[in-house]
Parts: structure tokens; sequence; C-alpha cells
């Protein structure tokens, strides 16, 4: 790879359902529905591996975690944000910064943000001490849809992901 610096881009939808836990960026909010997915269902972190691993042109998450596996029934996401972030160390890149957009109609995130950025700069600094990620690098922001569609229905949730890789220079 010949840049010095990748961008990667990543999209997730989940669908909610009453009684199911809602997991988001790596941390358990309080609400009456969750996401349904074959994992813990964490969008955010699912957003964030495919920008990961889009930035090395890694393929997607699907590729390397299938949701038919039986070893990732139930997985916590963080294990998944952990082995992708290992894949791109091992390309001899990290991270420079992530920009991450929820879309969810409720509960309000704001109560949330810092503590969702804290858990995913902990998680991603795991991997390699030497690359370790500070809370500044990960942002979090979150939207409505002012109603509309299937987030402003509460039907689901939806998050972007967006992140700067850099060559690791040794
Ligand atoms: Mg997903």
């Amino acid at each position: 790879m010949k840049s010095k610096l990748r961008i990667g881009n990543g999209y997730d939808v989940h669908l909610l359902a009453p009684g199911l836990r809602l997991v988001l960026g790596g941390i358990e909010l309080s609400h009456t529905k969750g996401c349904v997915a074959h994992s813990d269902g964490d969008v955010v972190i699912h957003a964030l591996c495919d920008a990961l691993l889009g930035a090395l042109s890694l393929g997607d998450i699907g590729h390397h975690f299938p949701d038919t596996a039986p070893e990732f029934k139930g997985i916590d996401s963080k294990i998944l944000l952990e082995r992708s972030y290992k894949l791109v160390l091992e390309k001899g890149y990290k991270l420079v910064n992530a920009d991450i957009t929820i879309l969810l109609q409720r509960p309000k995130m704001a109560p949330y943000i810092e503590e969702m950025r804290k858990s995913l700069a902990q998680t991603l600094s795991k991997v390699d001490i030497r690359y370790s990620c500070d809370i500044e690098d990960i942002s979090i922001k979150a939207t409505t849809t002012e109603g509309a569609g299937f987030v402003g229905r509460e039907e689901g949730v939806a998050v972007y992901a967006v992140v700067l890789t850099e060559k690791i220079c040794e």
C-alpha cells in the first residue's frame, strides 16, 4: 500500500424490538427496546469495524465474523472491534481518528456519549499498547430523524462511521 493515509467508511443498521438489551458503543443503555442481532447488536461498533476494515480494503465485518457462525452468537462486539483493529495493525496502519454518527429516535444519546467514546478508546487501546487511542480521537455524534423513516418510527437504528488511518513508521 503506497499511501501514508487511508480513509474508511462504515454503515450499519439493526432493527429494534421490545425486551432486548440495547448495547451501543460498548455500553448498555437503559431502554424498552434493543437491537435484533446474532451478536450483542452493537451497531455503533459494527459500523466502526466496517470503517476500519474498509480503510485497508480488508472486506467487511460479515466476511470476517459471519452471523451464521455459532462462535459469534451473542458475542460482545468489543471483541469484534479488537479483532478488526488487530487486522489493521497487521497491515502496518494505525487509527488516527474516528467520527461516528448515530441515527436513533429514542432514547436521548447525550448522557451516554462520553462513556461510549471512552469505551471505544479503551477497547482499541487494548489491542496494542504502542498504538493506544485517546478519547479525543473518537468522536460520537447523534441525531434523530425528526420522526421520519424507520429510525423515526423507532423500528431501527442506523450508524455511519468514518476513520482515518496512517502508516506506522518504525
Ligand atoms: Mg451489525
